[in-house]
């Protein structure tokens, strides 16, 4: 079976810029930024969607916030804010098809759908 891209960045066969990585998560910035600053956090693991959660993932899900308050700190972004996105499924508009957490920050985001 073709591997993901996110597996392949995982494994390093494809380059990424990293901002964060340990034995379970890895984060990188993202090729196509949508904001001053876009990272994606990801789990090491192949996993396809948010949907595709068990119980057995939820102390990884939970690790990754707290890796995105590390990256928080780390970029500068903690005291001015951020946003989190996980698209799901085909109607949110999901391209990767391994779970990932946008993390976007350095502009004021206008438009709230929630
Ligand atoms: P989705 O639409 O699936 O929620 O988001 C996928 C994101 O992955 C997009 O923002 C896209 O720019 C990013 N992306 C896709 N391929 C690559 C890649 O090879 N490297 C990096 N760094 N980002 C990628
Ligand atoms: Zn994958």
């Amino acid at each position: 079976m073709e591997e993901c891209t996110f597996c392949k960045i995982v494994k390093g066969e494809i380059p990424s810029s990293k901002v964060y990585e340990d034995d379970q998560i890895l984060a990188f910035n993202d090729i196509n930024p949508a904001a001053p600053i876009h990272v994606l956090v990801i789990p090491k693991k192949h996993i396809k969607s948010l949907i595709e959660l068990t119980p057995d993932d939820e102390l990884l899900i939970g690790k990754i916030y707290t890796v995105i308050n590390k990256i928080a700190e780390k970029l500068n972004f903690k005291d001015s804010g951020f946003r989190v996105i996980v698209n799901c499924g085909k109607d949110a508009g999901q391209e990767v098809e391994h779970l990932h957490f946008h993390v976007l920050a350095g502009a004021k985001f206008g438009d709230k759908i929630v």
